[in-house]
């Protein structure tokens, strides 16, 4: 049977927009001494604009280099491959057709367009193929670029801005006044999470970081004794959402990372994770 504190409490929460999987998850609320959200979509908005697009490549231009790497990502549900599409689509652009997409979880996607391989990816993802990326591509702090390779060459980069989310702040400053560390693990590069860390007042950044990293990232915090609740919205994000003592997947996020999580983040809003933290607290208080 369940606990009617417990009982009442998960009626409570759903209201206050979250769905609760794991009661023993949310009884556990109160014992978080870190918080690592993920970045995109959580503390930003997720809806992506582009903002630059760049040939580095000699018989490319501009609206040929959109068009493809456009072609790849409407294939991706990806917030980046949706601004990248959305841009496309405003431009008018024909796309090529694609063959053998993939996607490369937590980096890019690839596929094959006239025969030649194509590839749009992460700065972690070209630093991994030991490849060099263009100075000018990494220099603007707020934002998010990927790079695009044809025949494992260059061709390009498209750069794209987020925002951060209205509440954001208040959530990490509340979570900081009940002793909370709050941490932020992203995929993006440092500038971009470097500003928003600054913008937020966090108490540690993790940039450029890759699917299995951010599970390395909650065991090293449970290995300093720490508690940690982790916040995720894709797929990527599922093997940390299980590691963490706490898993929270975010509302709009994809299906396996709400199956992992302990908590659903219904309105995808930071600021319920702080009522969840100062809920959770109250409802011991209640039992005790
Ligand atoms: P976050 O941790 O901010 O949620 P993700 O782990 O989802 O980011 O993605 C990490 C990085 O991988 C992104 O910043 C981007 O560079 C790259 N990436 C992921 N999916 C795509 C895609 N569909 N197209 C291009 N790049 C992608
Ligand atoms: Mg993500």
């Amino acid at each position: 049977a369940i606990p009617l504190v417990v009982a009442i409490s998960t009626a409570i929460s759903a209201r206050k927009g979250l769905l609760i999987r794991n009661r023993t998850a949310f009884e556990e609320a109160r014992k978080i001494t870190a918080m690592v959200f993920d970045k995109t979509g959580t503390l930003t908005e997720g809806a992506f604009g582009v903002t630059r697009v760049s040939v580095l490549a000699p018989g490319l231009d501009e609206a040929t280099l959109l068009a493809l790497t456009a072609a790849l990502e409407q294939q991706s549900q990806h917030p980046i491959a949706q601004g990248i599409v959305r841009e496309a689509l405003q431009r008018k652009l024909a796309l090529p057709a694609i063959q053998d997409f993939q996607s490369i979880t937590g980096k890019g996607v690839s596929a094959t367009v006239d025969g030649r391989p194509v590839v749009v990816a992460s700065p972690g993802y070209l630093n991994e193929q030991h490849i060099v990326l263009p100075a000018e591509a990494t220099s603007n702090g707020t934002e998010t670029v990927v790079f695009v390779l044809r025949d494992g060459q260059l061709a390009g980069y498209v750069a794209l801005a987020d925002r951060i989310r209205a509440d954001s702040k208040e959530a990490v400053h509340r979570l900081q006044a009940q002793g909370i560390k709050v941490y932020m693990a992203t995929g993006d590069n440092q500038q971009v999470a470097d500003a928003v860390a600054k913008e937020l007042g966090l108490d540690g950044v993790y940039a450029q970081v890759l699917p299995d990293q951010k599970v390395k990232i909650v065991q090293d915090l449970q290995a300093q004794g720490q508690f940690v609740a982790m916040t995720g919205d894709g797929v990527n994000d599922a093997p940390a959402l299980a590691q963490a003592n706490v898993g929270i997947a975010v509302g709009s996020g994809t299906d396996i990372a709400a199956e992992t999580a302990d908590i659903i983040l219904v309105n995808s809003k930071p600021t319920d994770i702080t009522n969840l933290v100062e809920f959770g607290q109250a409802t011991y208080r209640k039992m005790i």
